[in-house]
């Protein structure tokens, strides 16, 4: 009791969570506003924190039928919602490795998705790099005039290309898409599922992907993949899909209310918490919050003499990436954020390290929590030092 009391005073909630579920109280105590990992709440930690259940036994199919109708709904689909014990790109991986036959074209607008290419390439597969400027949304006309020499059979497209804030116009590229039937689609949708509406079966998206860490607000660990009718089909024709990530083996069990090997069940037991919570908002709710706070950091930021990254017109809803157009030290802005005021934001992907910086808004973020945040930027910017030239 006195641990429990020590706990309180000193980290809060958090350490009393720790203490409840048997844990060592964590040395941190800053919060991540980088675009995923995202902070986790304490309701969604408690719910991993449950005895373990045998992966074949009826109270595991149980939870795993109890979620489907809802992850059906959120994604806006008939076809089945797969569950990976993986992150994202493992079902990045495994989609081209069970659809792609002939040639894949690998839409490309920043980090994740140039990556997807070379992951393309490993794995084997003849691949077309369509390459755009990071921070410039996919041109539809552009995929158009590329599926029209009739070489592909897949395509890759990321709609929130989170390394760089920039959201492609998902309706339009998939309006193209439909004119080439023998084309599958795999989307990733990691960073903008359930933030904001994602219409898989109007859209005839064939494959669809999203993974735990970001807007789900989960911890990683865990992925979605919702594949459609034909995908599966091309599916079982590939002799070369391999096992972990095979969609027919992901169909098989799924009939049953399982996963083809041992899933990572705590995760699936915060996936059926959040459902739970997403329900309780609303999924209206859930999206005008996201675009709010969203809106709320952009004006804020841009108020400061900073401009968005991406192109004007294509931000992300979850995130935003900002130039550094104030040349900043961003290392020195992010230890101020993490020492003085408890939070982290990112100082930029890749080779925009230093050029940009990116503050997310996704998960179970509020108005009173964004605006805190801000309150903490102003404090944090005043104080930092300019980038040595
Ligand atoms: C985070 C992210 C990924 C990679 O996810 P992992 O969990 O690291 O596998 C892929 N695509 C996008 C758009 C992402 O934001």
């Amino acid at each position: 009791m006195i641990d429990l009391l020590t706990a309180m005073k000193v980290d809060g909630l958090r350490s009393v969570n720790c203490f409840l579920i048997g844990y060592a109280p964590t040395l941190m105590s800053y919060k991540l506003f980088i675009p995923g990992p995202i902070a986790v709440s304490e309701k969604t930690l408690r719910a991993m924190a449950q005895p373990m259940i045998g992966h074949r036994s009826t109270d595991f199919v149980a939870l795993y039928n109890s979620i489907q109708p809802e992850l059906q709904a959120l994604a806006c689909t008939q076809d089945p919602v797969y569950i990976s014990t993986s992150s994202a790109w493992g079902v990045m991986e495994g989609a081209l490795r069970n659809v792609c036959q002939k040639k894949v074209l690998n839409c490309m607008n920043g980090a994740f998705s140039d990556k997807w290419y070379d992951v393309a390439l490993r794995c084997g597969k003849a691949a077309t790099a369509l390459k755009f400027e990071w921070g410039q949304p996919v041109d539809p006309e552009a995929v158009r005039r590329e599926l029209a020499t009739g070489a592909y059979d897949a395509i890759t497209l990321i709609h929130n290309e989170t390394s760089c804030g920039c959201m492609s116009d998902l309706p339009a590229i998939m309006a193209v898409l439909r004119e080439f039937p023998e084309v599958i689609s795999i989307i990733d949708t990691v960073s903008s599922f359930s933030a904001v509406p994602i219409k898989k079966d109007e859209l005839g998206i064939d494959v669809l992907i999203t993974g735990s860490q970001k807007a789900l607000a989960l911890p990683p660990g865990l992925s979605l993949v919702s594949v459609s009718k034909r995908a599966l089909e091309r599916a079982a024709k590939a002799a070369d899909r391999g096992y972990y990530f095979d969609f027919i083996e992901f169909q098989k069990n799924h009939e049953n209310g399982m996963t083809p090997s041992t899933p990572v069940i705590p995760l699936i037991y915060a996936l059926k918490s959040k459902l739970d919570d997403i329900k309780a908002e609303g999924l209206a709710a859930r999206y005008a919050r996201h675009a709010r706070l969203n809106a709320t950091v952009r004006a804020f930021v841009l108020a400061k003499g900073f401009k968005l990254f991406p192109k004007e017109g294509y931000g992300s809803v979850s995130l935003n990436c900002f130039a550094n157009t104030l040349n900043l030290d961003l290392g020195a802005l992010n230890k101020i954020l993490k020492s003085k005021h408890q939070l982290v934001i990112d100082g930029g992907y890749g080779k925009l390290k230093g050029k940009t910086f990116r503050i997310s808004n996704m998960g179970d973020e509020t108005d009173e929590t964004i605006a805190a945040m801000l309150k903490s930027l102003e404090s944090a910017l005043a104080e930092t030092p300019k980038a040595a030239a």
